[in-house]
């Protein structure tokens, strides 16, 4: 029996005439997804088709394929001729199991090709007649069965199938450009990065790690996390910038109540340079209003002014607990809760300032020549592809 995986890629259909440069990046982002499988993905009549080769495992395969955005859902389908017979032994193949064990069915059929010598309503009088006849202990429900057989006689073929399943949603990675997201070890930075990635961009991320402050295992759990949001959205190339140096004068000489701030906008001043000089068009944080000193209104206006490009914040109006759903959703949790220390940790100052005036800051920083360490730390930073 062959098998099919049918995509629906909901948002796609109101992007009008962008809608057919939209499929084509999907299915190169679907291909893109199993780069060891070679996969045969075909659009026809506002429905991608993917053929998987016949050795794989199918259901991995379609698992996969659901992470990928801009699929709102997907059906795993059988495919035969577009003949009543082959139909319904078909049928008999691929849901017999789950017709034995259904209390209740019904029969719903499409018929694209319109010269198929069945309308739709005497598709579903036919087949769910023989159905019944070989499961009589199964019950016509037509308003809530327990299962649907879908018939969708289209111009080739005949596909079968007992509904659909949700996939990642969103828009297709690469749709809405570029941006640059300041990903740390932390439960916000990973699922602010889903969230953009899942509105159409394509991301880049910048790590400020301050070894030996910061261990390898911290920078190893940044890779992890990265891998997991990589799955969804395609590579990810990562750039590790050592921060250090810059930390360590933070702390020399800046007071301490002004620690995290000055940290924060630094990593905005070097974040900027990066994504600058990659062209991306914007940065992403996983800032989220209140959640701690540095992500009050006046402290957010005090970082904000050092980025040189819009800032997302996706997680600005979430609670922790909302997002500590989604990451569990998406999978980051797990290593996100993991220990290990982060530079933003390193040298937290006890009563930080929640209301913070620029022009104190600004003045803070004058102690110390900030600017070519920000650019050194910027033209230094590591470059690895997270795949
Ligand atoms: P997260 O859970 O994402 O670490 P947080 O609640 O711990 O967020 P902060 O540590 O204040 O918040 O950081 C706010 C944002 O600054 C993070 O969401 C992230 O975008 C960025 N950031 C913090 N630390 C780093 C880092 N070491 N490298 C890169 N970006 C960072
Ligand atoms: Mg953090």
């Amino acid at each position: 029996m062959e098998r099919v995986i049918l995509i629906k890629n909901g948002e796609l259909a109101l992007k009008g005439l962008n809608r057919s440069t939209f499929e084509d990046i999907l299915i190169k982002n679907i291909r893109r997804s199993l780069p060891d499988i070679e996969l045969k993905a075909v659009k026809a009549q506002s429905t991608i088709t993917v053929e998987p080769p016949a050795d794989c495992d199918f259901d991995t395969v379609a698992d996969r394929v659901g992470k990928v955005f801009g699929i709102a859902a997907y059906s795993v389908a059988a495919v035969c001729e577009k003949d009543l017979d082959k139909i319904d032994a078909v049928t008999e193949e691929f849901l017999g199991e789950k017709l034995s064990e259904a209390k209740t069915f019904k029969v719903e059929a499409k018929r694209a090709d319109k010269t198929f010598p069945l309308n739709s309503r005497e598709i579903c009088v036919e087949l769910g007649g023989r159905i019944l006849s070989r499961h009589p202990r199964l019950k016509v429900d037509v308003h809530a069965p327990e299962l649907t057989v879908n018939i969708e006689i289209r111009d080739t073929r005949a596909f079968i199938h007992a509904g659909q399943t949700r996939g990642a949603g969103g828009l297709p990675t690469g749709t809405a450009g570029t941006a640059t997201v300041l990903i740390s070890g932390g439960i916000d930075s990973p699922v602010a990065s889903y969230m953009m990635a899942k509105r159409g961009l394509s991301l880049e991320a910048v790590h400020f790690a301050s070894p030996p402050y910061t261990s390898q295992r911290a920078e190893d759990k940044v890779v992890s996390l990265l891998s997991v949001v990589a799955k969804s959205c395609g590579v990810i190339p990562l750039f590790i910038v050592n921060f250090t140096e810059l930390q360590e004068a933070i702390r020399d000489n800046i007071p301490e109540e002004y620690f995290t701030l000055v940290m924060r906008r630094m990593m905005m001043r070097i974040a900027s340079i990066i994504a600058e000089k990659q062209k991306t068009g914007a940065l992403i944080t996983g800032e989220s209003l209140g959640q701690v000193a540095s992500q009050t209104m006046p402290a957010i206006r005090c970082t904000d002014m050092c980025a040189t490009l819009p800032v997302l914040r996706p997680c600005i109006g979430l609670d922790k607990t909302e997002i500590i759903a989604t990451a569990r959703k998406i999978g980051t949790f797990d290593i996100s809760i993991e220990p290990y220390e982060d530079c933003c940790t390193v040298f937290t100052p006890k009563h930080p300032k929640t209301r913070p005036d620029p022009a104190a800051l600004e003045k803070a920083e004058q102690k110390f020549d900030w600017r070519p360490m920000v650019e050194s730390a910027a033209a230094g930073a590591r470059k690895i592809l997270i795949k």
